[in-house]
C-alpha cells in the first residue's frame, strides 16, 4: 500500500506536469515505471494511473486550486473481478494477497460488487466496496412535508405536524475557537509560529476537523430523520431553493460561522436529496420569495407583532415565522403537484426534479474545505 502510495503521487505529478488526462498517455508515460521502479503487479500500475487521472482531472478543474495534491493515507483503488474478488470469507486481492473478512454489512449482498477502495488505518483493513443497486419507484404522495432552515434550527412540518431540530452550528463553532485560540496564542503580528509547529498545526486540524465531522453528522442524520418521516406517512418532500441563500450568505464578510451554516445547508440538502432517491420519496423544490412573511391562509402580507411572531391583517391568522414558512412552502409544493393528491386516479407526480439545493459550485469561502 505504502508502493502504491507513493506510485500514485509519482503519477499524480507527472501527469499534471504533463497535461496528460487521457489513458492512453498515461500508460506510455507511467505504466513501465510504476511497474519497474514501483514494484506493482500490472493490474495495480492500471488501476494506479487511472486513480491519478481522476484525481488530476478534477485539481485542474479547480479554478482555485493551490499546490499539487498529495495522497498521504494508505488506500488503494481496485477493480472488481481483477483488482479484488469476495470468495467465502476470504478477499482476494490482485499480487496474490488474502485478507480474512470479519464482518460486514450484508444488506446489498444482492447487488452486484462495483469497484472497491482498500483503506488502512489504525491498524485495519476496510474495505469500501461500491454496489450497483436500482434506484426505488417513487411513490405517488398523500402530502406534502415541507422543511425550513434557518441558522439555529431546522423546522420540518405541514398543515398537521411540526418537528424542530436544532443545528449544531454553535457546538461547532466552539471548536472552531479553540483552533483560533491555539493560533492567536502560537502567533505574533510578524509570523505565523503556529504553522511551524507540528504539534500545535496538527491540534489545529484536528480541531477544524472536528468542527466539520460534527456538521456532517447532523446533516446525515437530520436527512434520515426528514426523510423517514415523509416515507412513513408517504409524504413528498418540499424544500426551497437554496441557491439564492447561500450566494447571499457567501457575500457576507468571511467568518467560521458563516462557513459552518453555509457547510451545514451543503450538506444538508446533499443527504436530504439523496436519502430521497435512495427511499423513493418524492422531492419538490419551491420558489423561496417571502415564504416566510405571506398569509399562508389568504396571500396578504404579514406584520411583525412580536420576537418572530407574525400576524395578518387581513385574516387575522397570526404565528411563528418559522410555522408561517413550513405553511407556506406547503401550499407551494401543493399547487405545483396540481393541488390533486391521495385519489387512486390521481397522476403520478413527474415534475420531481432532482435537487438543486445551493448546488456547490464553488466551495464556499472561509476556512473550511471539505
Ligand atoms: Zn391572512
Amino acid at each position: 500500500m505504502k508502493r502504491y502510495r507513493d506510485a500514485l503521487n509519482y503519477s499524480i505529478r507527472t501527469l499534471i506536469a504533463n497535461r496528460a488526462l487521457s489513458l492512453s498517455r498515461a500508460h506510455r508515460l507511467l505504466y513501465s515505471t510504476l511497474r519497474e521502479r514501483y514494484g506493482l503487479p500490472a493490474r495495480a500500475a492500471q488501476d494506479c494511473y487511472r486513480e491519478a487521472i481522476a484525481i488530476a482531472k478534477s485539481w485542474l478543474k479547480n479554478p482555485k486550486r493551490g499546490v499539487v495534491p498529495t495522497a498521504k493515507g494508505l488506500s488503494v483503488w481496485l477493480v472488481h473481478g481483477l483488482g479484488y474478488r469476495v470468495k467465502g470469507d476470504y478477499v482476494e486481492l490482485a499480487g496474490g494477497y488474502r485478507l480474512r473478512v470479519i464482518g460486514w454489512d450484508r444488506r446489498y449482498d444482492g447487488f452486484p460488487n462495483r469497484e472497491a477502495r482498500l483503506v488502512f488505518r489504525g491498524g485495519r483493513f476496510a474495505l469500501y466496496v461500491a454496489k450497483r443497486v436500482p434506484r426505488p419507484a417513487k411513490y405517488a404522495p398523500k402530502g406534502v412535508l415541507a422543511v425550513d432552515v434557518n441558522e439555529r434550527q431546522i423546522v420540518v412540518g405541514n398543515s398537521s405536524v411540526e418537528v424542530r431540530i436544532e443545528t449544531p452550528v454553535e457546538r461547532a463553532l466552539h471548536y472552531m475557537r479553540l483552533a483560533e485560540g491555539l493560533q492567536v496564542k502560537y502567533s505574533s503580528s510578524r509570523y505565523r509560529a503556529w504553522r511551524r509547529r507540528s504539534g500545535v498545526r496538527r491540534r489545529v486540524r484536528y480541531f477544524h476537523r472536528k468542527a466539520r465531522n460534527i456538521i456532517e453528522d447532523w446533516a446525515r442524520k437530520t436527512a434520515h430523520t426528514v426523510i423517514s418521516l415523509a416515507k412513513q406517512s408517504q409524504l413528498a418532500v418540499a424544500r426551497e431553493d437554496l441557491t439564492g441563500l447561500v450566494e447571499s450568505l457567501r457575500e457576507l464578510p468571511k467568518s467560521h460561522r458563516t462557513a459552518l451554516i453555509v457547510l451545514g445547508y451543503r450538506r444538508l440538502g446533499l443527504w436530504v436529496d439523496w436519502q430521497a432517491e435512495k427511499n423513493g420519496v418524492p422531492l419538490l423544490i419551491v420558489n423561496p420569495a417571502d415564504t416566510s412573511s405571506t398569509c399562508p391562509r389568504c396571500g396578504a402580507k404579514l406584520v411583525e407583532v412580536g420576537y418572530r411572531r407574525l400576524r395578518c391583517p387581513h385574516c387575522g391568522f397570526e404565528a411563528d415565522r418559522d410555522s408561517i414558512a413550513v405553511l407556506n412552502i406547503e401550499k407551494r409544493a401543493l399547487s405545483k403537484m396540481g393541488g390533486s393528491l391521495t385519489t387512486p386516479t390521481a397522476p403520478q407526480v413527474t415534475d420531481v426534479s432532482p435537487n438543486r439545493w445551493g448546488e456547490p459550485v464553488n466551495r464556499p469561502k472561509g476556512t473550511l474545505a471539505l
